[in-house]
């Protein structure tokens, strides 16, 4: 210190004090010794009530005022526990903070061998807000690639991958998993007779009483045009066969005054439960055949 001019002192004291950036000393005890007006401001309050304060004191005066620094907590206790495991932890330490006015700093905190920190936070919302528009187009992405446009379900290709997976978390465990493939009957005539609208209505009303009359982890898909698949995950053969069969008398009963008085349609179910197939093709294969089975039997089955 000696060495630096006072001038030069002064100077980059009154930089510390007045810049926007985030700036304080801690001591080993977490009393705050040191800290500018933005530092101040992220716990609501001024440079001369915050040093000399505890942080803890500080994080829950901010937290029950509801101003300042956004805790994304219930627990305030349970969230200081939590910081206190990782301050001082490691010797450098890089992280993110965001106000409740949805500001960021991207902050560094250096420990030194007494335990004393400086802290160290810089303004990053410009960059942060973008990287959390292209996490959100991305995820959106990721929906759409995933999804069909027409009613919301999964498509064919997310329900292979699925399959898979779910097959391959059931293995060695003696839990069943059942697949229904579901085919809507004579599904041409309704486009024929009442126009492609019509057709269409059909197929989102289906899809909407398929997601009722599942569990919120059974993975329900529009396979293409009119047939639909279900992956029902811990479902023995019993319970598929109830769940298949609930699908059905559903939509038998269900009118569709809006395209053509008590209109209504059918549906030919089928499927097949293991716990030892680990093959994918093989359940969509086996739910197929025994779906023409429902078919070439008469339909609605
Ligand atoms: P089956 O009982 O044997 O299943 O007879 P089906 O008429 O239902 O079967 P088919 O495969 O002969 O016809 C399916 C029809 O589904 C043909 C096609 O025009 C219609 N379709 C496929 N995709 C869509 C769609 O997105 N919207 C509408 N409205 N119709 C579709
Ligand atoms: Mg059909
Ligand atoms: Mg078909």
């Amino acid at each position: 210190m000696e060495n630096i001019p006072s001038i030069i002192q002064a100077l980059l004291l009154d930089n510390i004090l007045n810049t926007n950036d985030v700036i304080a000393v801690f001591g080993p005890d977490d009393t705050i010794l040191f800290s500018n007006k933005t530092f101040a401001a992220l716990y609501n309050a001024d440079v001369s009530q915050i040093n000399g304060s505890k942080w803890d004191d500080c994080v829950k005066q901010s937290f029950i005022a509801n101003k300042g620094l956004r805790y994304d907590t219930d627990d305030i206790d349970q969230w200081l526990l939590k910081a206190h495991k990782l301050r001082r932890a490691d010797r450098q330490r890089t992280f993110e903070i965001n106000t409740l006015d949805d500001q960021w700093y991207l902050c560094n905190e250096t420990t030194n061998d007494q335990g004393y920190i400086v802290f160290h936070g810089i303004e990053n919302t410009h960059s942060k807000q973008l990287e959390i528009a292209l996490k959100n187009s991305a995820t959106k992405l990721k929906l759409l690639a995933s999804t069909d446009s027409l009613t919301s379900l999964f498509n064919r290709r997310y329900f292979f991958m699925r399959l898979k997976d779910e097959i391959s978390r059931y293995q060695r465990t003696d839990k069943y998993i059942s697949v229904i493939m579901i085919d809507i009957d004579h599904f041409k005539k309704v486009n024929d007779q009442y126009g492609h609208n019509a057709g269409d209505e059909v197929l989102v009303t289906f899809s909407k009483l398929i997601k009722k009359m599942i569990r919120p982890y059974d993975i329900a898909a529009r396979m293409g045009g009119e047939e639909f698949a279900v992956i029902l995950p811990n479902t023995n053969m019993q319970e598929g066969q109830m769940v298949a069969e609930r699908i059905r008398k559903s939509i038998e009963s269900m009118i569709f005054d809006q395209i053509a008085k008590g209109f209504h349609v059918t549906v030919s179910i089928g499927g097949m439960t293991s716990n030892s197939e680990h093959n994918a093709s093989k359940f969509t294969l086996k739910s197929d055949n025994a779906l023409y089975k429902a078919k070439n039997n008469g339909r609605n089955q």
